[in-house]
């Protein structure tokens, strides 16, 4: 694994007063991009050649500088990381980022210096060390079943390659486990053979709040031991299986998928606001005991409520999420915290911006 001494030794070469803000033209780029220009700052994109124009078609979020690629793991190639680093970028790791580039491969291999801490791309990256967290943290979570004999009421299987929800499946038995796996392979949606976690199904509401955790500021919750954390905004998944109830009165098959589509807004009852940010704390401060400095910047968590359970954190993405592209121009909640519109992308900028300030950039990289 790449130290962070060695990346804090090639952003000790950066010219701090000439900071590009650089990311794969994927995910929530444009975001990224709209508002990093707004702090001031210079941006890159890395995109595929047959993108690139339609990028360069938002004239107020296109980055200033592309740079194109035949493949997004060319972003690994010396020559590459030496051009980025030559042109004082620092990369924004969005979920299509880490997805393309591969995270053990950033792990190993990516020498440019990384807003946030890439030991959560460790922590998050694998389903039993994210469990860990969450556990560590003690905030509700789904059961978890070792063997598919011991099913006993429904669940939910998650394949280890399976993106983005596809391939997902539920049962109620373990006969139904057994035989819902047997016709994805049929079907081709899975060749067999892959790993899977078997996990409760949580019925409920679901919410994908998204936090800001800011090290250069104070804490501002109870059971927070570091930072100041920001509900920024909140969205729901649209997944396949959402519009099931389409072909009624039969349920068609092709429905029972949890395939991502797109993002929602949504809004929660102003009073479970402290269930959120309470869950948000805990796993902030777990973070930190677990793998200090922790968790810096945007996160979010995947949480299902039901009046009988409450919150449960069903998953951590640690890291800008897609949700956020709902609220360029700020959300629900960001006027609680800024008088002017704050999206997550112009938010991480303002954090560069005050650590070059501050003389604390370093803080805030890996
Ligand atoms: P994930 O890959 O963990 O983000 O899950 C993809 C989707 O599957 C989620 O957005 C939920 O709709 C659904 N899901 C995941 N875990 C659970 C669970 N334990 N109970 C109910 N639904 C779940």
């Amino acid at each position: 694994m790449i130290s962070r001494e060695e990346l804090l030794r090639i952003l000790s070469r950066y010219d701090e007063r000439d900071i590009r803000i650089a990311t794969i033209c994927s995910h929530s780029s444009l975001q990224i991009f709209h508002g990093a220009r707004l702090e001031g700052f210079g941006t890159i994109g890395i995109a595929l050649r047959g993108n690139r124009p339609y990028y360069e078609s938002f004239p107020r979020a296109s980055p200033e500088i592309m740079l194109e690629v035949e493949n997004y793991k060319d972003v690994l190639r010396k020559e590459f990381q030496e051009k980025l680093i030559s042109e004082n970028a620092l990369i924004i790791p969005h979920g299509s980022f880490v997805e393309y580039v591969g995270a053990e491969n950033i792990l190993e291999r990516f020498r440019v210096p990384m807003f946030g801490n890439r030991l959560t791309l460790y922590w998050e990256g694998d389903r039993e060390r994210q469990r860990r967290w969450i556990m560590e943290a003690g905030v509700r979570a789904p059961r978890r079943y070792s063997s598919p004999d011991e099913i006993d009421g429904p669940v939910i299987v998650k394949l280890h390659g399976a993106k983005g929800g596809r391939g997902y499946f539920r049962a109620s038995s373990p006969s139904e486990f057994r035989r819902r796996l047997e016709e994805l392979k049929l079907r081709g949606i899975i060749r067999g053979g892959e790993e899977y976690v078997i996990e409760e199904f949580i019925p409920g509401v679901r919410f994908y709040p998204h936090f800001f955790l800011s090290l250069l500021e104070a804490p501002n919750l109870p059971g927070l031991e570091h930072g100041r954390l920001e509900l920024l905004g909140m969205d729901r998944r649209l997944e396949i299986i959402d519009e099931v109830y389409r072909g009624l009165p039969e349920i068609i098959e092709d429905y029972l998928d949890y395939t991502v589509a797109g993002n929602i807004p949504v809004i929660v009852r102003e009073k479970f606001i402290v269930d959120l940010l309470e869950a948000a704390a805990r796993i902030s401060s777990a973070a930190r005991r677990l793998f200090s400095p922790g968790l810096i910047g945007p996160f979010c968590l995947e949480m299902i409520y039901h009046p009988r359970r409450g919150f449960t954190v069903f998953e951590i993405s640690a890291r800008i999420v897609a949700g956020t592209n709902l609220y360029p121009m700020g959300s629900p909640y960001s006027p609680y915290y800024y008088d002017e519109p704050m999206s997550m992308g112009r938010r991480i900028a303002r954090e560069i911006k005050r650590a070059i300030e501050l003389g604390r950039l370093s803080d805030l990289i890996y």
